[in-house]
C-alpha cells in the first residue's frame, strides 16, 4: 500500500459518499452536537512511509467523543498494566453503549473500556493522585505528542452541554459507585470524562494521533507494544459497541467510533485511518464513515480476515 495506489481511491470514496442519500442521524442527546451539518465527510490516512493523504473535509474539526477512550485506555494501561482489568472486562457488549442494564447484570464491572461505564471507570483510575485539571492535562499532552501537534484542545462548550444533559452517564457513575467500582466523587469523575470526550480534532490530526497504534509513530513506540496489541484487540471486538460484529464483518480492522461521527481505524504496521461524517447508524456509529472504511478495506484488501 503506497501513496500512489491510495490517492485515487480516497477521491473515489469521497465522491461515492457524496452520492449516498442515506446519511444517518446526528447525535442530538448532546445539544451542542445536534446542529452539525450531516453532509460533511472527511478521510485521512497515515502510511508506513510517513506520508499522509486526505480527502473531503479532512481539516474540519469535530468532537471525537468516544474515540478519546482509546487514549485514556492507553494511559491507564501504562499506569496499571494488567491490574487495570480487575475493574473492567474485555468482552463485547450486547446493549446500547450507555446501558445501565448491561452494567447491572455484571454487578458493576463494565463489559469493556469502550462502553460509557467502562470509560468512566478508566477516567476514575486516571484521577488517582491527580486533580481533574492535571488528569486532563496528561490526556491532552499524550494526544498532542501522539499527533505531533500542539494545536489540539478540548471544547469547554461541548463538555458543558453534555454535563447539563448527561443523566444517563450520571446514572452509570452512581451505579458504579454503589458497587464500589468508582473511587472518586461521581460529578468529579464525570466532569473529567465529559472534557476528554470533548476533544476536538480534524481527520488529519486524528489519523496522526492513531499512528502509535499502528506502530508508526515517528519517535518509536509511545506505549508498550503489548499494550498496543491489547488496545487493537479491544478496538476490533468492542470498538463499535453492539455494532462491533457488523464492523468486523464489513471493515475487518480494529476501529473506534464516537458519536461525533468520527472513526479511528488501524491497520497494524501499515496505516492509521481517520474518517468523519456526523450522521450515525442505529448503534451510534458513523454511517458514511463505516461505509467509506468498508470500501477502502475492500479495495486495498486490508481486512485481517481477507485471504486474497
Ligand atoms: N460523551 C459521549 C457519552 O458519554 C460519548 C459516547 C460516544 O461517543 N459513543 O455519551
Amino acid at each position: 500500500m503506497d501513496s500512489q495506489s491510495v490517492r485515487p481511491l480516497l477521491d473515489d470514496i469521497c465522491a461515492a459518499m457524496e452520492q449516498r442519500e442515506d446519511r444517518g442521524r446526528v447525535a442530538d442527546y448532546i445539544p451542542e452536537l445536534a446542529g452539525i451539518d450531516p453532509d460533511q465527510f472527511g478521510i485521512s490516512i497515515c502510511l508506513a512511509d510517513g506520508q499522509q493523504l486526505s480527502a473531503g473535509d479532512a481539516t474540519t474539526g469535530f468532537s471525537v467523543q468516544s474515540v478519546s477512550k482509546v487514549f485514556t485506555l492507553a494511559i491507564a494501561l501504562g499506569r496499571y498494566g494488567s491490574r487495570f482489568w480487575d475493574r473492567v472486562g474485555r468482552e463485547p457488549s450486547t446493549l446500547v453503549f450507555n446501558s445501565v442494564q448491561e452494567l447491572e447484570t455484571r454487578d458493576g464491572i463494565p463489559p469493556n473500556p469502550f462502553v460509557n461505564s467502562g470509560a468512566i471507570v478508566t477516567t476514575d483510575s486516571l484521577l488517582v493522585g491527580a486533580t481533574p485539571k492535571e488528569t486532563l492535562a496528561e490526556i491532552i499532552q499524550f494526544v498532542r505528542q501522539a499527533a505531533s501537534d500542539d494545536d489540539i484542545y478540548m471544547d469547554p462548550e461541548v463538555a458543558a452541554s453534555e454535563n447539563a444533559s448527561g443523566h444517563r452517564n450520571r446514572s452509570l457513575a452512581h451505579f458504579l459507585r454503589a458497587c464500589g467500582n468508582l473511587r472518586h466523587d461521581c460529578d468529579l469523575t464525570l466532569g473529567t470524562y465529559f472534557h476528554h470526550c470533548a476533544l476536538e480534532m480534524t481527520c488529519e490530526q486524528l489519523a496522526r494521533t492513531g499512528r502509535f497504534l499502528a506502530g508508526l509513530h515517528p519517535s518509536g513506540h509511545l506505549i508498550q507494544p503489548g499494550h498496543i496489541r491489547s488496545i487493537n484487540a479491544l478496538m476490533m471486538t468492542c470498538g463499535h459497541y453492539n455494532g462491533s460484529g457488523e464492523f468486523a464483518y464489513r471493515v475487518g480492522i480494529p476501529g473506534k467510533s464516537g458519536v461525533g461521527g468520527g472513526i479511528l481505524a488501524i491497520v497494524p504496521r501499515r496505516a492509521s485511518i481517520a474518517v468523519w461524517s456526523p450522521g450515525l447508524d442505529q448503534f451510534g456509529n458513523s454511517l458514511r464513515g463505516t461505509a467509506a472504511l468498508a470500501k477502502l478495506t475492500h479495495l486495498l484488501r486490508l481486512s485481517v480476515f481477507s485471504v486474497s
